[in-house]
């Protein structure tokens, strides 16, 4: 019989992989410990530009491609950049806008619909409500265990399981991140009529930036309307049209204790956006007091050490994206980088002839490209945070396991 490879984390990254293997029909299994009605509440926008588009060709049929493009969003240019008191805040030489603007080939997806659209196809090998606590590795097998009580055995356990990744504290249990001190606020505003009576018609148009860089004491916000022109030509329904925006705040100016933002709901993750902007002009209020609140959420911004220190392959075992280089979000090459590695999982798997025929050197040698990608991606992402989000050194930030 021939053993899955199970996939461990229903992101970007897994499904990339997932959607990969099915295209090549090696088996695998992937599992994902949300509900799948948990979905919409986790959309965020993102930028994928060359290295993910390019894994998501490969990876999907040209029919699934065509659909991916049709449910992507409009790509906006930049847009203003302003103070919380509505003045011009002159970008200094070199901060130019985020890398993504300027690469050709970029599309602009909501995270929720992505998820939603390329699991569908997947069906009947997806397993929602499936967390994954450990897993043990044998002569001929891995065996993966659930939070539920059950198990599944296979050849090859790919850790796409996201930042605090469960399957990298087991294989690597050593890891050592950075906490950037810097703590994201983000969610969506629905652009109806009462909203875009309140918002300039300059604040609608491209990515704009509110940042005031005498001040950190302010956060920072990026935003940008969202509308998807191809909505019409799916058959099932896209987003309404929606302000995505983030907050980039540090933890020292939150006016609650650390440990609890990383916990909270999205009703007090509203309450928070509205008290860090509750100086700003109006018309930027009204960006927080009209958001869908059910969207609102809150995140540490963690990032893997610049150069992530080799580990001891396995021939059972790896992982991909966020799981072993998590970035900062401010370079948009978080998800990129997780697409790229599960498009060179997959094809390295395929030249094998199937999972089981994987062993430790196909497995070092991807890692060993994960390694130095994830390098690149890592420098654009403390670049741009360093530039435009006060985002400081790695050096002078806190080393974590996490
Ligand atoms: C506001 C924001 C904006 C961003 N913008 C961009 C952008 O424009 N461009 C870009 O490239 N990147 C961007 N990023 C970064 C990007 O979102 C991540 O790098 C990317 O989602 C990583 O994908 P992943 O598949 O590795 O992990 P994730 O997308 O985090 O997926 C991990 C999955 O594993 C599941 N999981 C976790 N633990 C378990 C377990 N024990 N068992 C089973 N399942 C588990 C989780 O529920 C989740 O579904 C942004 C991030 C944020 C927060």
């Amino acid at each position: 019989m021939t053993l899955p490879v199970l996939i461990i984390g229903a992101g970007l990254g897994g499904i990339c992989l997932a959607q990969a293997l099915h295209k090549n029909k090696i088996p695998y299994k992937l599992f994902e410990q949300d509900q799948k009605s948990n979905f919409r509440a986790q959309g965020y926008r993102l930028r994928i530009t060359q290295d993910g588009v390019a894994a998501l060709e490969e990876a999907l049929t040209p029919e699934l491609f065509t659909l991916f493009e049709k449910t992507c969003a409009d790509t906006a240019n930049m847009g203003i950049r302003i103070k919380p008191d509505g003045t011009p805040s002159p970008a200094k030489p070199g901060h130019g806008p985020p890398p993504q603007a300027m690469v050709e080939r970029v599309y602009t997806i909501d995270r929720s619909t992505f998820r939603e659209t390329l699991l569908t196809s997947l069906e009947d090998q997806v397993f929602f409500g499936k967390s994954l606590t450990h897993y043990e590795v044998h002569d001929d097998k891995i065996t993966a265990f659930f939070t539920d009580g059950t198990s599944e055995d296979g050849a090859l356990l790919v850790g796409a399981d996201g930042v605090r990744s469960c399957v990298r504290k087991q294989y690597i249990p050593k890891y050592a991140g950075i906490d950037t001190g810097m703590r994201i606020i983000f969610g969506k505003t629905p652009l109806t009529p009462a909203f875009l009576d309140k918002l300039p018609e300059s604040h609608r148009r491209g990515m704009s930036l509110v940042t005031d860089p005498d001040d950190a004491s302010q956060p920072t916000l990026l935003f940008e309307s969202i509308h998807f022109p191809h909505a019409d030509e799916v058959s099932f329904p896209l987003p309404s049209p929606y302000m995505y925006w983030c907050l980039l705040a540090r933890a020292s100016t939150l006016p609650i204790p650390d440990e609890k933002s990383w916990h909270i709901s999205p009703q007090d993750a509203a309450d928070l956006s509205r008290d860090l902007t509750k100086s700003w002009i109006p018309a930027l209020q009204s960006v927080f007091e009209m958001q869908d609140e059910s969207q609102a959420a809150v995140k540490s911004i963690l990032s893997a050490m610049p150069e992530i220190a080799p580990w001891e392959s396995s021939s059972r075992v790896t992982l991909l994206g966020d799981a072993i280089h998590a970035m900062p979000p401010t370079g948009a090459m978080g998800a990129n980088t997780a697409l790229r590695d599960a498009g060179d999982l997959a094809r390295r798997i395929v030249e094998a002839g199937c999972a089981g025929a994987v062993d430790r050197d196909v497995i070092g040698a991807y890692e060993a490209d994960l390694r130095e990608f994830a390098k690149r991606a890592i420098g654009v992402s403390w670049k741009g945070g360093m530039q435009s989000f006060g985002l400081r050194a790695a050096e002078e930030c806190e080393r974590i396991l996490f």
